[in-house]
């Protein structure tokens, strides 16, 4: 008989941003008046570019007239965006990506939590930590979980490697040989990024020992310096290990609109030999009918001219933020790290206060809301995160409170 997975009950779900929520709404309760700034939020502010704009009422339009009218979109995309992203995003950058090699979806959260589906049920897996949480959780309600240990409250076939200021945020090869390897960079939540040489160094790992690295490139967009990849196709040797996932969310501001691909080579097997492109175009085929034609158009827009040059202004902006918050906390003394190539700002909490110490320190003296690092992971502790998806102003005015305590 079938037996649901109960594993999935132990994990500690939404409990971070929850518990943040309760904190902060029974704080609005007993003051009314205070201001808050939110610097906790994962969602972008400004409006979608005025190119996808257009391209969305056009594409409505389009869906209107018996001539134009569009169905079930393909199953893996329309020719015309998966050709974009793969010029645009990758042959643009010299990685060798076929245009059929590119999965269009509806965003990266689903593709992160689904990808695992095309892999065998006792494979380990390797995660940052701290971590997204996505990538431990959709495991574990898959069952790739192995014995649970009360203690560590932690699963045997899930394996953590620590992200610290020792390792300047670049996890080491974890003990045991993992079959799946999540990697984001730039990193959420510490705002830091791999550099070409660390990236190539998981790559030959992966390779040497047959694990398949999912790479999550959700904050690409914000990458300033030269010497960070945008892709780990740019990577030698990536195409024989590497899927990588992409969003149309933080760049472009399809955090409502829903937008992403995945990436995965054609050359690319399992640790068993078995063939990931096909599994996933099976998967995809199966269970998803298809991104919206009007939201694929609208990703499509991103690749235009003005629509390049709307989403760097649109990342500026943000950038702007990210560096005033990074310059303020440190010029106060502050140890700062993110907020170059990312828009989070990951800093230590002072005077050994733990992250949600200074969760309540923040909330109650400067009315300031952000979210504790412990939350992401045990490695996480005594670090905080501060996002620059807000305004320019709420920065300044967030800096002005916590410079005053
Ligand atoms: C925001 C975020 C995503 C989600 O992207 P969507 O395309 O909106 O689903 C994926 N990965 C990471 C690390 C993120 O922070």
């Amino acid at each position: 008989m079938f037996q649901a997975n109960s594993d999935y009950l132990k994990l500690p779900g939404s409990y971070l941003f929850s518990t943040i929520a309760k904190k902060t709404n029974a704080y609005m309760a007993e003051h009314p008046d205070a201001s808050l700034i939110r610097m906790g939020i994962g969602d972008v502010t400004q409006p979608l570019p005025p190119a996808v704009i257009e391209a969305l009422h056009k594409a409505v339009d389009e869906m209107g007239r018996a001539e134009t009218f569009r169905g079930y979109a393909p199953d893996l995309g329309y020719e015309f965006l998966r050709h974009a992203i793969a010029e645009n995003d990758y042959r643009a950058r010299g990685c060798e990506i076929a245009d059929d090699e590119v999965f269009v979806s509806d965003g990266a959260k689903s593709d992160s939590g689904n990808i695992q589906e095309i892999f065998e049920k006792d494979n380990v897996i390797a995660v940052c930590d701290p971590v997204y949480p996505v990538y431990v959780d959709s495991n574990v309600m898959a069952g790739r979980t192995g014995e649970y240990d009360d203690k560590t409250t932690r699963w045997s076939n899930v394996v953590y490697m620590p992200c610290t200021e020792k390792n300047g945020f670049c996890p080491a090869f974890p003990d045991r040989t993992p079959d799946i390897i999540y990697i984001c960079s730039p990193n959420n939540p510490t705002g830091t990024a791999l550099n070409r040489q660390q990236l190539q160094i998981w790559v030959d790992y992966a390779n040497a020992n047959k694990a398949v690295i999912i790479f999550d490139s959700a904050y690409e967009a914000y990458i300033c310096e030269d010497d960070i990849p945008h892709s780990i196709f740019e990577c030698e040797g990536a195409r024989t290990c590497a899927i990588e996932i992409k969003s149309f969310s933080k760049n472009a501001a399809f955090t409502g609109l829903r937008l992403g691909a995945t990436i995965i080579p054609k050359d690319l097997k399992d640790g068993n030999g078995h063939d990931l492109y096909s599994l996933w175009a099976r998967r995809h085929g199966t269970k998803y009918n298809g991104a919206p034609y009007i939201v694929q158009r609208a990703g499509e827009a991103c690749y235009t001219e003005d629509g390049k040059q709307q989403i760097k202004e649109m990342v500026g902006r943000y950038m702007k933020n990210a560096s005033f918050i990074k310059t303020s906390l440190k010029d106060m003394g502050y140890e700062v790290y993110g907020g170059v190539n990312s828009p989070y700002i990951w800093l230590k909490a002072p005077h050994d206060m733990t992250s949600w110490e200074f969760f309540d320190y923040l909330l109650d003296k400067a009315h300031v809301v952000g979210t504790p690092g412990s939350g992401f992971g045990p490695s996480g502790e005594h670090f905080f995160r501060l996002t620059s998806f807000g305004t320019y102003e709420n920065s300044q005015e967030a800096m002005r409170r916590i410079k005053e305590l």
